[in-house]
């Protein structure tokens, strides 16, 4: 097999420099994830090199290489991610972290879900430009960094003495655990385990002080930071016992072990032949499928499983900028909601799991006309449905 073994090229860590890993996920020639061609382009798309490669020294699992440039998001905020950031608000408030009147500077995620709001209700003033902030807060922003080290430097630079440092990330320990190879993407560059999150922040003379974990996408963490030399007591100055219980799940979980991290490669055969089964065998049995949820997870999903629109015809998506598009590497249309309920699917895969109490609610008529909601990432594992 050629996945396992260790990096030959002389490429560094995007983290500690380090030059020895381990390539531990490979999924082959995938399309760019964020660029969907419009319908009636008949391809084929470019395809480039996805691999995941876990850094022996740092532990930080990150993308090996990222031949794309990144396009304009287009995507709509799920209510899951603006209820999950309203509740960890409230938590870093409730532990004192989000003071009045204190600066705010916020590294956003490209995708949307800024904070700022929130924390402007709650008092704290941000801050322009590049200036000193007393909160910085990092929402998924740092995994698109390419250049972990210097994105880590660029955000404790700017703090403030006394401040605090807030990361926000899927974690890997939850990737590892639930299968989620397909959350490997061009354009996500680094995989943070709180592990080696710690690492880097050790790296710069910070630790992390406080840990909150929330369910959005199975699993994310939330990680407030502070300067070494900040702490105003001995208890202070180390991880509490949130961060202490998180790493030492992550040690049970193997988190830096490239053999763990290897069997994301026989989750991608499972679920992969299992879609396409199922997909086929609707097809056999004359059932109308289609799909929900025209995300950047779902194409390397199809992609591997070889879904075209033969097995699948299209995806909906609440995308209005998405509409009029095709799901890169695939002849399958992205279709509007109205369309996919006027199809009266009997069956309907969500390819973005946190949206199943949300779609179910927007659309009753799924239900109401006998069709049902089926978690793509779960077809296979009983129950299918959610
Ligand atoms: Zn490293």
């Amino acid at each position: 097999m050629s996945v396992v073994g260790i990096r030959m090229n002389a490429r560094e860590c995007r983290a500690c420099r380090g030059e020895v890993g381990h390539v531990v996920l490979d999924l082959g020639d995938q399309p760019a994830c964020d660029y969907f061609p419009l319908s009636d382009d008949p391809g084929p798309d470019p395809v480039y090199p996805l691999q995941m490669w876990l850094c022996s020294h740092c532990g930080l699992a990150q993308l090996l290489d990222d031949p794309t440039v990144p396009e304009e998001s287009k995507g709509t905020e799920p209510v899951a991610l603006v209820a999950q950031a309203a509740d960890a608000v409230a938590r870093a408030a409730a532990a004192g972290l989000l003071p009045p009147g204190a600066r705010v500077a916020e590294y956003g995620s490209p995708h949307g879900g800024s904070w700022l709001g929130l924390l402007a209700e709650r008092g704290l003033r941000p801050v322009d430009g590049t200036g000193e902030a007393d909160v910085i807060l990092d929402c998924f922003g740092m995994m698109h960094a390419a250049d972990q080290a210097a994105a880590i430097t660029e955000r404790a630079d700017r703090l403030a003495p006394g401040g605090v440092l807030l990361l926000q990330y899927h974690s890997l320990d939850t990737i590892i655990r639930l299968g989620q190879w397909n959350a490997l993407r061009h354009g996500h560059y680094a995989y943070y385990s709180t592990t080696a999150l710690s690492g880097m922040l050790a790296g710069i003379g910070f630790s992390p002080r406080s840990a909150w974990i929330f369910d959005l996408y199975g699993g994310t963490v939330l990680l407030a930071a502070r300067r070494d030399g900040d702490a105003t007591s001995d208890s202070d100055a180390v991880p509490d016992e949130t961060v202490r219980a998180i790493v030492a799940a992550e040690a049970r979980t193997g988190v830096r072990d490239p053999d763990v991290l290897r069997e994301l490669q026989h989750v991608v055969h499972t679920r992969a032949s299992t879609l396409h089964s199922w997909l086929a065998d609707s097809a056999a049995a004359g059932r109308t499928v289609l799909g929900y949820g025209a995300a950047s997870r779902a194409v390397a999903l199809l992609n591997k499983a070889q879904v075209d629109s033969d097995l699948l015809p299209a995806i909906a998506d609440a995308s209005p900028g998405k509409r009029g598009l095709r799901m890169p590497g695939t002849t399958i249309r992205v279709i509007s909601p109205t369309e996919l309920t006027a199809q009266h699917p009997d069956e309907v895969a969500l390819f973005v799991s946190d949206l199943m109490a949300e779609v179910r609610a927007a659309y009753p008529e799924i239900e109401a006309q006998g069709g049902r909601w089926v978690n793509a990432d779960a077809i296979g594992s009983s129950p299918a449905r959610s």
